[in-house]
């Protein structure tokens, strides 16, 4: 079988621009005009209570109106748009999709809009002993169309087609991808999509982001669409673009591994741009104090008696979007004294160390782990799977950090601030004309 095209189109209509990139990677060769295509975006989180810059986070509704629109046009008249974002959203998945304008299309092209979170999921069995429950609207499609951002990730560097399935996951799946050992996330998630019918992935590259894949991120336009059939050659491609070699990509060579799928970029095909005019080194990981005592930036601010351990992949997305607040809380406990001898451990595999007189457990999974740890002195557990960013400030606080709620408050408002008038943000992207 000839090897399916990687599209790259530098974007200046994305209507216009979709059509070249489709036509450049024969992306609808594999659909057909009767089949039930499920649009897959990448909606990680939202926010209603306080500003949200979804630049580079969340799949522009720009690049999704054009695909619906592109679609309808060519035939297609069973379209679906399901997404399954954070389980710790306030909010449902349909308030989202009204926020990004897809209540629209439903309107105007008969889409239908499915929250995953609020569906039947099936448990899929992959054979080894592998289980994922799936959603079923996902495992039901004739095709998906899968339509992440071209974004880099904390824990797996790049977030791109491969990844964005985890979103057709139930929650206890998508904690169950953050394990441990073989159950390590770089094996887990690259092997959804062996059971889901992928027939195109376009990553919208309208702006990208480093240090994703929340928004704590900071976001870089970019103005780029890559497609193609091939969903492992669409990743590299985009790897290769956030400036990644695919061999140091763990879920990227593991997926390779088996499916037996090159690496190396020459064995694709690539038209349009080229992946040199536009690769531009991503950062993708926050700098930690070599000691790994916490972040470099409270070593700058010389905040001392304080080792906050560095994340690793089994903290599942949910206690990850909060841990950047979690740090933003407590910094501003910060009076220019040192911490009172404080370790802050989290996810699934850390153990609090001796020589601490409080230990501060985040998350569910940290508090379990560390029940009977006899290093402990004193714990402060915040509990929750995630834990709440108001509750955390009120245990800290009774414990002697006097946190600030305003301080996170206040950082959320300069995060979105900070794209304000900038050339090329625009959040009409995530609107429906
Ligand atoms: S507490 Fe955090 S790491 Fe543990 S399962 Fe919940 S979200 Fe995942």
């Amino acid at each position: 079988m000839a090897k399916a095209a990687v599209s790259i189109i530098k974007v200046s209509d994305v209507y216009e621009s979709l059509q070249e990139s489709l036509r450049l990677s024969d992306g609808l060769a594999g659909l057909n005009v009767n089949d039930g295509i499920l649009i897959k975006p990448n909606i990680v989180s939202w926010d209603f209570e306080l500003p949200f810059p979804p630049y580079g986070v969340v799949t522009t509704s720009s690049v999704i109106s054009a695909l619906v629109r592109i679609l309808a046009e060519h035939g297609f008249n069973n379209l679906t748009i399901g997404e399954g974002s954070l389980p710790k959203l306030r909010t449902t998945g349909h308030e989202v999709y009204e926020a990004l304008g897809y209540k629209k299309l439903q309107e105007r092209y008969g889409v239908k809009l499915v929250d995953f979170n609020q569906e039947e999921f099936v448990q899929v069995d992959y054979g080894d002993g592998f289980k994922l429950d799936i959603a079923k609207k996902a495992l039901e499609a004739d095709k998906i169309i899968n339509v992440p951002v071209l974004k880099t990730h904390s824990q797996a560097k790049v977030s791109l087609g491969i990844k964005n399935l985890k979103g057709c996951l139930s929650k206890k799946s998508k904690q169950y991808c953050h394990g441990l050992g073989n159950e390590e996330l770089s094996l887990t998630f690259p092997r959804i999509i062996d059971k889901l019918p992928v027939a195109l992935t376009i990553i919208d590259g309208l702006y990208t982001l480093e240090k994703g894949p929340g928004p704590t991120g900071k976001a870089f336009k970019k103005d780029l669409l890559i497609a193609s059939r091939d969903p492992f050659a669409c990743d590299l491609v985009g790897a290769a673009i956030l400036g990644y070699n695919a061999k140091e990509v763990p879920h990227l060579t593991n997926y390779a591994k088996r499916h037996g799928s090159s690496l190396e970029l020459s064995d694709y095909e690539v038209t349009g741009e080229s992946i040199a005019d536009h690769q531009n080194f991503v950062e993708h990981d926050f700098e930690w104090a070599e000691d790994n005592s916490g972040p470099t930036g409270f070593q700058k601010r010389g905040i001392t008696g304080l080792a906050i351990r560095k994340y690793d992949s089994s903290l599942c997305t949910g206690c990850s979007v909060q841990f950047n607040p979690m740090l933003i809380l407590i910094s501003s406990a910060f009076k220019g004294v040192p911490f009172p001898n404080v370790e802050v451990v989290c996810g699934k595999q850390q153990l609090a160390s001796t020589g601490f007189d409080n230990t501060v457990l985040f998350g569910k999974c940290a508090c379990h782990l560390n029940k009977n740890n006899p290093n402990i002195k004193k714990a402060i557990t915040l509990w929750g799977c995630p834990p709440d960013l108001e509750k955390m400030a009120e245990e800290l606080g009774k414990e002697g950090l006097e946190c600030d709620y305003n301080e996170y408050v206040r950082f959320r408002h300069y995060l979105f601030d900070r794209y304000k008038g900038k050339e090329g943000f625009n959040l009409s992207d995530w609107s429906v004309k």
